[in-house]
Protein backbone atom coordinates (compact mmCIF):
# COMPACT_ATOMS: atom_id res chain seq x y z
CA UNK A 1 0.00 0.00 0.00
CA UNK A 2 1.53 4.07 -1.26
CA UNK A 3 2.42 5.52 2.40
CA UNK A 4 -0.04 8.59 3.12
CA UNK A 5 2.02 11.71 2.09
CA UNK A 6 2.10 14.07 5.44
CA UNK A 7 0.24 17.81 4.23
CA UNK A 8 0.75 18.73 8.20
CA UNK A 9 3.90 18.96 10.55
CA UNK A 10 2.84 20.53 13.72
CA UNK A 11 6.65 21.84 16.00
CA UNK A 12 6.20 21.77 19.18
CA UNK A 13 8.80 24.40 19.62
CA UNK A 14 9.11 24.70 23.23
CA UNK A 15 7.78 22.93 26.24
CA UNK A 16 8.02 26.23 28.22
CA UNK A 17 4.61 28.09 28.89
CA UNK A 18 4.04 31.79 30.26
CA UNK A 19 0.74 30.09 31.42
CA UNK A 20 -0.22 27.68 34.51
CA UNK A 21 -3.68 27.25 32.89
CA UNK A 22 -5.81 24.37 35.52
CA UNK A 23 -6.91 22.41 32.54
CA UNK A 24 -2.95 21.84 30.74
CA UNK A 25 -2.13 18.64 29.03
CA UNK A 26 1.34 19.92 27.93
CA UNK A 27 2.08 20.09 32.00
CA UNK A 28 2.60 16.68 31.82
CA UNK A 29 4.73 15.27 34.59
CA UNK A 30 8.14 15.30 33.05
CA UNK A 31 7.61 19.31 31.91
CA UNK A 32 9.35 20.53 35.19
CA UNK A 33 12.36 18.18 35.04
CA UNK A 34 12.66 19.75 31.08
CA UNK A 35 11.40 23.18 31.58
CA UNK A 36 13.47 24.83 28.86
CA UNK A 37 13.25 21.56 25.77
CA UNK A 38 13.39 23.24 22.68
CA UNK A 39 13.48 21.82 18.99
CA UNK A 40 16.76 22.78 16.59
CA UNK A 41 15.76 24.38 13.81
CA UNK A 42 19.16 22.67 12.19
CA UNK A 43 17.35 18.89 12.98
CA UNK A 44 14.00 20.20 11.88
CA UNK A 45 15.39 21.57 8.12
CA UNK A 46 17.29 18.04 8.25
CA UNK A 47 14.18 16.21 9.18
CA UNK A 48 12.25 17.68 5.98
CA UNK A 49 15.22 17.36 3.29
CA UNK A 50 14.82 13.70 4.77
CA UNK A 51 10.71 13.49 4.44
CA UNK A 52 10.94 14.85 0.73
CA UNK A 53 14.11 12.56 -0.55
CA UNK A 54 11.73 9.50 0.74
CA UNK A 55 8.92 11.06 -1.28
CA UNK A 56 6.74 11.36 2.27
CA UNK A 57 5.78 15.30 1.72
CA UNK A 58 2.75 16.34 -0.27
CA UNK A 59 2.57 19.08 -2.35
CA UNK A 60 1.11 21.68 -0.30
CA UNK A 61 2.56 21.76 3.62
CA UNK A 62 1.18 23.58 6.56
CA UNK A 63 3.42 23.79 9.58
CA UNK A 64 1.90 24.95 12.58
CA UNK A 65 3.88 26.23 15.12
CA UNK A 66 2.65 24.77 19.06
CA UNK A 67 4.21 24.62 22.24
CA UNK A 68 4.43 25.19 25.33
CA UNK A 69 3.93 28.85 24.05
CA UNK A 70 5.44 28.70 20.64
CA UNK A 71 6.21 32.56 21.24
CA UNK A 72 8.88 31.95 23.48
CA UNK A 73 10.70 30.36 21.07
CA UNK A 74 13.49 33.10 20.19
CA UNK A 75 12.17 35.39 17.04
CA UNK A 76 15.17 35.74 14.94
CA UNK A 77 15.56 31.81 15.06
CA UNK A 78 11.84 31.44 13.95
CA UNK A 79 11.88 34.43 11.96
CA UNK A 80 15.31 32.77 10.19
CA UNK A 81 13.32 29.08 10.06
CA UNK A 82 10.24 30.38 7.89
CA UNK A 83 12.88 31.87 5.79
CA UNK A 84 14.37 28.27 4.70
CA UNK A 85 11.50 26.30 4.84
CA UNK A 86 10.27 29.05 2.34
CA UNK A 87 13.62 28.60 0.47
CA UNK A 88 13.23 24.22 1.33
CA UNK A 89 9.40 24.63 -0.60
CA UNK A 90 10.70 26.63 -3.30
CA UNK A 91 13.41 24.80 -4.19
CA UNK A 92 11.53 21.35 -4.34
CA UNK A 93 8.07 22.74 -5.83
CA UNK A 94 5.87 22.98 -2.23
CA UNK A 95 3.79 24.94 -1.43
CA UNK A 96 4.09 26.31 1.96
CA UNK A 97 2.01 27.93 4.70
CA UNK A 98 2.30 28.33 8.73
CA UNK A 99 -0.08 28.55 11.29
CA UNK A 100 0.63 29.21 14.93
CA UNK A 101 -1.62 28.24 17.97
CA UNK A 102 -0.88 30.82 21.09
CA UNK A 103 -2.22 31.78 23.87
CA UNK A 104 -1.52 35.35 23.45
CA UNK A 105 -0.03 36.45 26.40
CA UNK A 106 2.69 38.42 25.25
CA UNK A 107 3.62 39.03 21.67
CA UNK A 108 7.30 40.38 21.13
CA UNK A 109 6.91 42.95 18.35
CA UNK A 110 9.76 40.80 16.57
CA UNK A 111 7.01 37.98 15.83
CA UNK A 112 4.22 40.63 14.97
CA UNK A 113 6.23 41.51 12.47
CA UNK A 114 7.04 37.98 11.44
CA UNK A 115 3.56 36.87 11.63
CA UNK A 116 2.23 39.76 9.90
CA UNK A 117 5.24 39.08 6.64
CA UNK A 118 3.97 35.19 6.44
CA UNK A 119 0.62 35.99 6.77
CA UNK A 120 0.61 33.06 9.70
CA UNK A 121 -3.05 31.99 10.64
CA UNK A 122 -2.82 32.67 14.33
CA UNK A 123 -4.98 30.49 16.79
CA UNK A 124 -5.78 32.05 20.01
CA UNK A 125 -6.41 30.53 22.91
CA UNK A 126 -9.76 32.42 24.57
CA UNK A 127 -12.11 30.42 26.59
CA UNK A 128 -14.97 32.96 26.21
CA UNK A 129 -15.68 36.05 28.42
CA UNK A 130 -13.32 37.29 30.62
CA UNK A 131 -14.31 35.23 34.00
CA UNK A 132 -14.52 32.36 32.09
CA UNK A 133 -11.25 33.25 30.89
CA UNK A 134 -9.84 33.86 33.63
CA UNK A 135 -11.42 30.62 36.19
CA UNK A 136 -8.63 28.25 34.36
CA UNK A 137 -6.79 30.47 32.07
CA UNK A 138 -3.98 32.21 34.57
CA UNK A 139 -0.35 33.28 34.96
CA UNK A 140 1.56 31.14 37.13
CA UNK A 141 0.61 34.06 39.85
CA UNK A 142 -2.69 33.19 39.24
CA UNK A 143 -3.64 36.22 37.65
CA UNK A 144 -5.99 36.16 34.82
CA UNK A 145 -4.27 35.81 31.07
CA UNK A 146 -7.73 37.83 29.60
CA UNK A 147 -6.87 41.27 29.20
CA UNK A 148 -3.43 40.49 27.42
CA UNK A 149 -4.93 38.06 25.13
CA UNK A 150 -7.40 39.95 24.07
CA UNK A 151 -5.40 43.27 23.42
CA UNK A 152 -2.89 41.08 21.88
CA UNK A 153 -5.85 39.59 19.49
CA UNK A 154 -6.86 43.11 18.19
CA UNK A 155 -3.25 43.96 17.98
CA UNK A 156 -3.00 41.00 15.22
CA UNK A 157 -6.41 42.22 13.38
CA UNK A 158 -5.01 45.51 13.18
CA UNK A 159 -1.73 44.10 11.34
CA UNK A 160 -4.36 42.19 9.17
CA UNK A 161 -2.83 38.88 10.62
CA UNK A 162 -5.58 36.09 10.05
CA UNK A 163 -6.71 35.12 13.40
CA UNK A 164 -9.75 32.57 14.82
CA UNK A 165 -10.35 31.73 18.18
CA UNK A 166 -9.94 28.29 20.07
CA UNK A 167 -11.59 27.62 23.29
CA UNK A 168 -11.53 24.48 25.92
CA UNK A 169 -15.11 24.04 27.14
CA UNK A 170 -16.40 23.29 30.83
CA UNK A 171 -18.54 23.45 33.29
CA UNK A 172 -17.41 27.01 33.64
CA UNK A 173 -19.68 27.23 30.37
CA UNK A 174 -22.77 25.83 31.08
CA UNK A 175 -25.79 28.18 31.13
CA UNK A 176 -23.32 30.59 29.18
CA UNK A 177 -23.82 29.97 25.41
CA UNK A 178 -25.84 33.55 24.62
CA UNK A 179 -23.21 35.34 26.61
CA UNK A 180 -20.07 33.32 24.63
CA UNK A 181 -21.71 34.30 21.54
CA UNK A 182 -22.56 37.79 22.52
CA UNK A 183 -18.68 37.65 23.50
CA UNK A 184 -17.41 36.31 20.13
CA UNK A 185 -20.19 38.32 17.45
CA UNK A 186 -17.93 41.68 17.80
CA UNK A 187 -14.70 40.16 17.65
CA UNK A 188 -15.93 38.42 14.07
CA UNK A 189 -13.54 35.41 14.24
CA UNK A 190 -14.36 31.77 13.42
CA UNK A 191 -13.82 29.60 16.66
CA UNK A 192 -13.48 26.44 17.43
CA UNK A 193 -14.94 24.55 20.58
CA UNK A 194 -12.67 21.63 22.13
CA UNK A 195 -13.88 19.69 25.28
CA UNK A 196 -11.73 19.70 28.14
CA UNK A 197 -9.51 17.02 27.52
CA UNK A 198 -8.27 14.89 30.24
CA UNK A 199 -5.37 12.43 28.74
CA UNK A 200 -3.76 12.41 31.82
CA UNK A 201 -4.61 9.00 32.46
CA UNK A 202 -7.19 9.57 35.49
CA UNK A 203 -10.11 9.45 32.21
CA UNK A 204 -12.82 12.14 33.46
CA UNK A 205 -13.56 14.01 30.22
CA UNK A 206 -16.86 15.22 30.94
CA UNK A 207 -18.57 14.91 27.58
CA UNK A 208 -22.13 15.44 28.86
CA UNK A 209 -21.02 19.23 29.57
CA UNK A 210 -19.44 19.62 26.16
CA UNK A 211 -22.12 18.21 23.82
CA UNK A 212 -24.90 20.27 26.38
CA UNK A 213 -23.15 23.42 25.66
CA UNK A 214 -22.51 22.87 22.39
CA UNK A 215 -26.36 21.96 21.68
CA UNK A 216 -27.52 25.01 23.61
CA UNK A 217 -25.18 27.07 21.91
CA UNK A 218 -26.44 26.22 18.43
CA UNK A 219 -30.07 27.06 19.45
CA UNK A 220 -28.54 30.50 20.74
CA UNK A 221 -26.81 30.86 17.35
CA UNK A 222 -29.79 30.26 15.33
CA UNK A 223 -31.54 32.89 17.61
CA UNK A 224 -28.36 35.25 17.46
CA UNK A 225 -28.46 38.46 14.95
CA UNK A 226 -24.91 37.78 13.78
CA UNK A 227 -23.76 34.41 11.67
CA UNK A 228 -21.54 32.56 13.38
CA UNK A 229 -18.68 30.27 11.76
CA UNK A 230 -18.72 27.29 14.82
CA UNK A 231 -16.12 24.36 14.94
CA UNK A 232 -17.03 20.92 14.99
CA UNK A 233 -21.13 21.99 14.50
CA UNK A 234 -20.41 23.48 10.81
CA UNK A 235 -18.55 20.55 10.06
CA UNK A 236 -20.92 18.22 11.66
CA UNK A 237 -24.10 19.55 9.83
CA UNK A 238 -22.01 19.44 6.11
CA UNK A 239 -21.18 15.74 7.15
CA UNK A 240 -25.08 15.24 8.06
CA UNK A 241 -26.59 17.80 4.99
CA UNK A 242 -23.84 16.93 2.31
CA UNK A 243 -22.51 13.35 3.53
CA UNK A 244 -18.56 14.77 3.45
CA UNK A 245 -16.44 13.30 5.62
CA UNK A 246 -15.91 15.06 9.01
CA UNK A 247 -12.22 17.82 8.31
CA UNK A 248 -10.90 16.53 11.53
CA UNK A 249 -8.04 13.49 12.47
CA UNK A 250 -10.08 12.91 15.38
CA UNK A 251 -13.66 12.11 13.64
CA UNK A 252 -12.38 11.23 9.95
CA UNK A 253 -10.56 7.86 9.84
CA UNK A 254 -7.54 9.25 9.03
CA UNK A 255 -5.95 9.02 12.25
CA UNK A 256 -1.68 10.00 12.05
CA UNK A 257 -1.93 9.41 8.15
CA UNK A 258 -1.17 12.86 7.30
CA UNK A 259 0.42 14.78 10.02
CA UNK A 260 3.32 14.46 12.38
CA UNK A 261 4.55 16.41 15.28
CA UNK A 262 8.39 17.53 15.93
CA UNK A 263 8.89 17.28 19.77
CA UNK A 264 10.69 20.01 21.06
CA UNK A 265 12.99 17.39 22.12
CA UNK A 266 13.58 16.63 18.08
CA UNK A 267 11.73 13.36 18.11
CA UNK A 268 8.47 12.73 15.77
CA UNK A 269 5.31 12.00 17.61
CA UNK A 270 2.30 10.62 15.28
CA UNK A 271 0.70 14.16 16.23
CA UNK A 272 0.92 17.05 18.84
CA UNK A 273 -1.69 15.25 21.56
CA UNK A 274 -0.02 12.22 21.92
CA UNK A 275 3.18 14.09 21.92
CA UNK A 276 2.28 16.02 24.55
CA UNK A 277 0.31 12.80 27.01
CA UNK A 278 3.02 10.04 26.68
CA UNK A 279 2.08 8.72 23.44
CA UNK A 280 4.82 6.70 20.99
CA UNK A 281 7.50 9.02 19.65
CA UNK A 282 10.84 8.43 17.67
CA UNK A 283 14.13 9.29 17.32
CA UNK A 284 15.05 9.70 13.82
CA UNK A 285 18.18 9.73 11.43
CA UNK A 286 17.67 10.27 8.00
CA UNK A 287 18.33 6.67 7.03
CA UNK A 288 15.81 5.87 9.55
CA UNK A 289 13.22 8.43 9.05
CA UNK A 290 10.97 6.49 6.74
CA UNK A 291 11.20 3.11 8.43
CA UNK A 292 10.16 4.84 11.99
CA UNK A 293 7.38 6.93 10.58
CA UNK A 294 5.52 3.69 9.40
CA UNK A 295 6.40 2.40 12.52
CA UNK A 296 4.67 4.99 14.55
CA UNK A 297 1.41 4.69 11.90
CA UNK A 298 1.11 0.82 12.04
CA UNK A 299 1.22 1.11 15.90
CA UNK A 300 -1.31 3.72 15.64
CA UNK A 301 -3.53 1.52 13.49
CA UNK A 302 -3.17 -1.20 15.78
CA UNK A 303 -4.05 0.51 18.37
CA UNK A 304 -6.97 2.51 16.69
CA UNK A 305 -8.48 -1.20 14.88
CA UNK A 306 -8.53 -2.39 18.69
CA UNK A 307 -10.21 0.67 19.82
CA UNK A 308 -13.10 0.61 17.24
CA UNK A 309 -13.47 -3.48 17.91
CA UNK A 310 -13.39 -3.71 21.50
CA UNK A 311 -16.89 -0.51 21.05
CA UNK A 312 -17.93 -2.17 17.83
CA UNK A 313 -17.49 0.95 15.45
CA UNK A 314 -18.33 -0.71 12.18
CA UNK A 315 -21.84 -1.23 13.14
CA UNK A 316 -22.70 2.13 15.21
CA UNK A 317 -24.86 4.72 13.54
CA UNK A 318 -23.01 7.80 13.25
CA UNK A 319 -19.88 5.98 12.40
CA UNK A 320 -19.33 8.31 9.38
CA UNK A 321 -19.40 11.29 11.45
CA UNK A 322 -17.11 9.67 14.39
CA UNK A 323 -14.38 6.74 12.50
CA UNK A 324 -14.16 5.36 16.12
CA UNK A 325 -12.72 9.17 17.63
CA UNK A 326 -9.27 10.31 18.62
CA UNK A 327 -7.26 6.65 20.14
CA UNK A 328 -5.05 9.78 22.49
CA UNK A 329 -8.40 10.62 23.97
CA UNK A 330 -10.26 6.79 23.93
CA UNK A 331 -7.04 5.54 25.73
CA UNK A 332 -7.19 8.14 28.48
CA UNK A 333 -10.64 6.58 29.11
CA UNK A 334 -9.88 3.32 30.36
CA UNK A 335 -12.35 1.27 28.09
CA UNK A 336 -15.41 3.47 29.75
CA UNK A 337 -16.71 4.97 26.35
CA UNK A 338 -19.00 7.78 27.83
CA UNK A 339 -18.01 9.68 25.06
CA UNK A 340 -20.04 6.89 21.85
CA UNK A 341 -23.02 7.96 23.98
CA UNK A 342 -23.07 11.86 24.31
CA UNK A 343 -21.78 12.06 20.76
CA UNK A 344 -24.23 9.66 19.47
CA UNK A 345 -27.05 11.60 21.17
CA UNK A 346 -25.86 14.72 20.30
CA UNK A 347 -26.11 13.53 16.69
CA UNK A 348 -29.62 12.33 17.06
CA UNK A 349 -30.36 15.50 18.30
CA UNK A 350 -28.69 17.50 15.30
CA UNK A 351 -30.12 15.15 12.80
CA UNK A 352 -33.26 15.70 13.51
CA UNK A 353 -34.52 18.72 15.88
CA UNK A 354 -31.11 20.66 14.94
CA UNK A 355 -31.54 19.86 11.32
CA UNK A 356 -35.72 21.10 11.45
CA UNK A 357 -34.28 24.52 13.56
CA UNK A 358 -31.69 25.09 10.62
CA UNK A 359 -34.36 25.09 8.20
CA UNK A 360 -36.40 27.31 9.80
CA UNK A 361 -34.03 30.01 10.32
CA UNK A 362 -33.35 29.90 6.47
CA UNK A 363 -36.86 30.31 5.48
CA UNK A 364 -37.06 33.03 8.09
CA UNK A 365 -34.15 34.86 6.41
CA UNK A 366 -35.43 33.76 2.70
CA UNK A 367 -38.79 35.92 3.59
CA UNK A 368 -36.51 38.51 5.17
CA UNK A 369 -34.70 38.75 2.26
CA UNK A 370 -37.97 38.53 -0.35
CA UNK A 371 -39.71 40.80 1.72
CA UNK A 372 -36.30 43.56 1.28
CA UNK A 373 -36.49 43.03 -2.60
CA UNK A 374 -39.79 43.49 -2.52
CA UNK A 375 -39.52 46.80 -0.61
CA UNK A 376 -36.08 47.99 -2.41
CA UNK A 377 -38.31 47.42 -5.81
CA UNK A 378 -40.70 49.60 -4.50
CA UNK A 379 -38.94 52.43 -3.21
CA UNK A 380 -37.51 52.53 -6.84
CA UNK A 381 -40.71 52.83 -8.37
CA UNK A 382 -41.59 55.39 -6.48
CA UNK A 383 -38.12 57.42 -7.11
CA UNK A 384 -38.34 56.78 -10.67
CA UNK A 385 -37.93 60.43 -12.66
S1 LIG B 1 -1.45 28.17 27.40
FE1 LIG B 1 -1.59 26.03 26.69
S2 LIG B 1 0.46 25.14 27.10
FE2 LIG B 1 0.29 27.03 28.31
S3 LIG B 1 -0.42 26.41 30.35
FE3 LIG B 1 -2.24 26.99 29.13
S4 LIG B 1 -2.98 25.07 28.20
FE4 LIG B 1 -0.84 24.73 28.90
S1 LIG C 1 -4.33 10.54 18.11
FE1 LIG C 1 -6.13 11.87 17.93
S2 LIG C 1 -5.34 13.98 17.68
FE2 LIG C 1 -3.67 12.50 17.23
S3 LIG C 1 -3.73 12.18 14.98
FE3 LIG C 1 -4.95 10.56 15.93
S4 LIG C 1 -7.05 11.36 15.93
FE4 LIG C 1 -5.69 13.12 15.59
S1 LIG D 1 -19.39 6.88 18.70
FE1 LIG D 1 -18.14 5.26 19.65
S2 LIG D 1 -18.88 3.37 18.67
FE2 LIG D 1 -19.55 5.09 17.38
S3 LIG D 1 -17.96 5.31 15.82
FE3 LIG D 1 -17.49 6.72 17.50
S4 LIG D 1 -16.08 5.59 18.86
FE4 LIG D 1 -17.10 4.09 17.51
Amino acid sequence: MKTPQLDTIILKATSRCSLACDYCSAHAPDLAAHPSRTFSPARLLECLAALDNASLLADTLTLIWHGGEPLLFPHDHACQLMDDIRDFADRHGLAVCFRLQTNAFNLPPGWLQTLARHQVHVGISLDGPQPIHDAARHAPDGSGSYRHAIQNLQTLQAHDIPTAILSVIDARHTGHERDYLDWLAPLNVSARLNPRFDCSGTGHNDWNTYFSFLRHLFVAALNHPHTFRLQPLDWLLQTLIHGTPPQECAFSGQCGQHLIAFTPDNRLAPCGRLADNGGPCADWTPATLAAQLASLRDSLERETAQQRLATDCDSCPILKCCHGGCPAVRRAEHGHPEFCSQFRNFIAYLAHDGLRLLRQRLQDERRRTANLIDDLQKAMTTHQP
